[in-house]
């Protein structure tokens, strides 16, 4: 499983460019595909760090994620599988 649902009605999948987890919950849609997952819109994520925002922006679709340019990370403007959960190396 690519994304899993969480106890509060939430799904999460595992962002190899923040190496932590993400979650969104049914704003979102979501094709219930829990192995290969196209979410929609984008999911954009922001954090402040060292006194900017950061920003990790990206598309899920068909088991991959889609990273934007404007991501702050390595990944930005790459698009790579999503990992499966046992694979994931975040407990957050
Ligand atoms: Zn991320």
């Amino acid at each position: 499983m690519k994304i899993i649902k969480t106890d509060d009605e939430r799904y999460m999948f595992y962002c190899e460019g923040c190496k932590r987890n993400h979650a969104f919950n049914n704003a979102w849609q979501f094709n219930d595909d829990f192995d290969k997952p196209t979410v929609s819109p984008s999911l954009k994520v922001t954090m402040p760090y060292k006194g900017v925002d950061y920003i990790c922006h990206s598309f899920i679709r068909n088991g991959e994620i889609q990273y934007l340019n404007d991501c702050h990370h390595e990944l930005a403007a790459k698009v790579v599988p999503l990992k499966d959960e046992k694979d994931w190396d975040a407990d957050f």
